[in-house]
Order: C-alpha cells, then structure tokens, then sequence
C-alpha cells in the first residue's frame, strides 16, 4: 500500500557534462539582466573568465569560505543592491550555493542578513537563483535549505525562497575535486539518501530518489575517488543530485544531528562529520525496512552495509575516532546537543543522550 505523501519541487534542472556552455542562453530565455556570480577562490579563475565571456554576469564575489560565514551573504547583498542585480548565480559547492540562496533572500529585504541570522523572518526571493554545483555531494542546487555561518555559530534555515529557480549539473566541474573531497562529499550524498530514507518524513517519491541515489553512488563513489574518471564523475554528480531529491523533502535525520556538534567541535568538514556516525546509525537504525534496502542493494544485511560505509572510509583515509580529531572530547556536551537537534525527530528511532553517548563512546 501507498501511503499518503506530498512531493513539489520549484527547480528547473539541466543535466549533462559541458551543459555549462548553455548559461548564456539559460541566462537569456529566463529574462536576467544582470546576475552576481559566488563562488570559492579555487574557481575564482573561472569567475573572471565568466565575467568576460557571459553578458550578463556584472560582478563576482569570489571569496565563499567552507562552512560559509555571514560576511559572505553580506558582501553578495552588496553586490546585487550596488548593480541592481536580479539574479545569483553560485559556481561552487554547497558553500557557494548556500550563500548564494541566503543572499537572493535578503536581497530586496528590509531586514539585513545578520538580522535575519538571528531570526527575523524570510518574506519572499530578491533575486532569481541559478545553482551550479562543482562537488558531488551536497544536493543544495534543489533544496529550500542554506547552511550559514557567524564564527563557529552555525545555523540551518529553511525556506521555501531558498530553492534555486534553475540548477544547471555538469559532472565536467567535478572532475577537478581532489580524491579526500570526492569520497566525503560523496558519502555527504550517500547519508542524504539513507537518512531520507529513513526519516519519519519519508514517502512513496522520496524513496524512490533515495534508493536510486544509493545505488547510484554505490556503483560509483570508489571509483570517482581511485580514478576520478568522466563515468565515475557522471555517476556521481547524477547520484547527488538524486539524493538531494530525496532529502529535500524528507529531510535528513541522526547523523546530520550528529554533525553539527562533530563540525564545531572537532572541525570535521561536513561530509566528514555525517561519515563520522553513519555506520554506526545504519547499525543502531536497523529494522525490517532497513534491512530489505540493504538487501536490494545487494548486502547481506545491515550489518554488512555498515562494514562497507566503515571500508570506504578507510579507503578515503577520513578520521573515524575522535582520537585522530582535533578539539577537546567532550561526551556529555556531544551527546546532549546531538539529541536536542531538531533533526534527530526524524530519525526512525528516538535515541536517549544516554544511549548517544554510549555511540560516541565506542568511537574514541
Ligand atoms: P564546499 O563547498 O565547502 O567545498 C569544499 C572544498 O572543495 C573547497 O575548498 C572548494 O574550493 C573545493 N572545491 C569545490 N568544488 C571543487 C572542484 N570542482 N574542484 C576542486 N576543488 C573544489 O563543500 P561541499 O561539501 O560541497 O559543501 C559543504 C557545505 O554545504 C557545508 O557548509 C554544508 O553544511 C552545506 N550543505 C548544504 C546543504 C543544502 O541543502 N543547502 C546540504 C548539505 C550540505
């Protein structure tokens, strides 16, 4: 039986290697005037060619840093007020992508972004967005999420102006990421799948992204990180953007909760610290349903899904105790705020803060 759901996405989305070329006249056919382009240092390059060769694009901010900070949205609002701009385009990661949605939000509001940071509320979008993704990993081209920062404060805000009008996914672009990017943004993508497959939040549509997207980014992952070869890439740009389809509804759940923590604390960079307590939630979540996805996907059980979770990330050479990571260990303060997230209410099974610690624990 079909349980009642509710699926919408508002994206427009462009897939194939080298669809970059058609950005002028995606640019065109949606009515831009004039666009700022975001984007992180490693393709600050690329933005100035764009800025040259693309009519529309009237300035570049080219400075996003990982785990974006509010003083990047607030340069990008600059930028669009400065130019009347009406639209964003972000050439990037989910760092470039997530500062680009906040900034079109505070656009042509009459709240600043640090005001908004601490809570005024979203009204509407000030500028179009066009998301262009260079990782695989993140899925933030089609979701209504962005991920900011102020210090190590970081906040999650969803809303529904976020969603990007236009995604263009071009593997071409992440066939520069180095093989450590590859294999935690990858397993980034990989936990957006399973968690929304196992959300509280999940339906008939979102399920099916999630299971393809797993075996989509099964059959891909290890070889985009060994070879880093166009298949491989395409996969895994394709794998990612099908996750994202996933989550954006069902949202994520335990190991996102987890994360937060884990990157404040420990500076895991995001797709490290959902890897972090992955397996061990494929292993603390296991049920009846779980255990059939792991069977379609060609494992043995849960068990056995996990042990390949905890392979590829020895293979990726990602920190799997809190031994090898740096920051002060501190168990209870882990535990306690990983439970208070809102995410864990997604999460199939509500966990004390005594039984995450006892998670942690094993993970010393
Ligand atoms: P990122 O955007 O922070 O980039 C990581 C590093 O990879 C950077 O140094 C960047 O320069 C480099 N890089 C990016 N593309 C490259 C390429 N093609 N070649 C070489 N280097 C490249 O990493 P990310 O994992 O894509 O994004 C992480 C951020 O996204 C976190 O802040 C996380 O919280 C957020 N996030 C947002 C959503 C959402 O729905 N909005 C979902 C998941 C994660």
């Amino acid at each position: 039986m079909i349980d009642a759901f509710t699926y919408s996405l508002p994206t427009e989305i462009i897939f194939g290697f080298g669809k970059l070329a058609e950005l002028p006249a995606l640019l065109e056919s949606h009515g831009v005037q004039k666009c700022v382009l975001v984007c992180d240092r490693f393709f600050a390059k690329k933005g100035a060619e764009l800025l040259k060769t693309t009519a529309q694009i009237c300035a570049v901010f080219d400075d996003v840093e990982p785990n974006p900070q509010l003083s990047g949205v607030e340069a990008t609002v600059r930028l669009l007020k400065e130019h009347g701009a009406d639209a964003v385009l972000a050439l990037g990661g989910g760092s470039a992508m997530d500062t680009a949605k906040y900034a079109a939000a505070c656009a042509k509001s009459e709240h600043s972004p640090a005001a908004h940071f601490e809570g005024a509320p979203f009204s509407g979008k000030g500028a179009k967005i066009f998301a262009v993704p260079t990782t695989a990993g993140t899925g933030a081209e089609v979701t209504g999420v962005s991920v900011i920062s102020r210090g190590d404060e970081k906040k999650t805000t969803h809303h529904p102006s976020f969603y990007p009008d236009v995604c263009i996914v071009d593997p071409e672009l992440t066939m520069t990421v180095p093989p450590f990017t590859t294999m935690i943004t990858g397993l980034d993508a990989f936990t957006h799948a399973i968690e929304a497959f196992w959300s509280v939040r999940h339906g008939a549509v979102s399920d099916l992204f999630a299971k393809e997207a797993l075996r989509v980014i099964l059959t891909h992952l290890e070889n985009a990180y060994r070879t880093g070869d166009r298949d491989a890439r395409t996969g895994m740009a394709y794998g990612s953007l099908l996750a994202g389809l996933a989550f954006s509804v069902a949202k994520t759940a335990g190991c996102h909760a987890c994360s937060y923590p884990l990157s404040m604390y420990h500076h895991l960079p995001h797709g490290e610290a959902c890897a972090f307590t992955l397996d061990s939630f494929i292993r603390m979540n296991a049920d009846s349903r779980l255990q059939s996805l792991a069977q379609s996907l060609g494992f043995a059980s849960c068990d056995a899904l996990a042990d390949e979770i905890a392979r590829l990330k020895t293979v990726g050479g990602l920190r799997m105790r809190f031994s090898q990571c740096e920051g002060e260990l501190d168990l209870d303060r882990l535990a306690s705020e990983s439970e208070a997230h809102m995410l864990m209410r997604n999460n199939p099974k509500q966990f004390s803060v005594q039984e995450l610690k006892a998670m942690f624990e094993a993970l010393q």
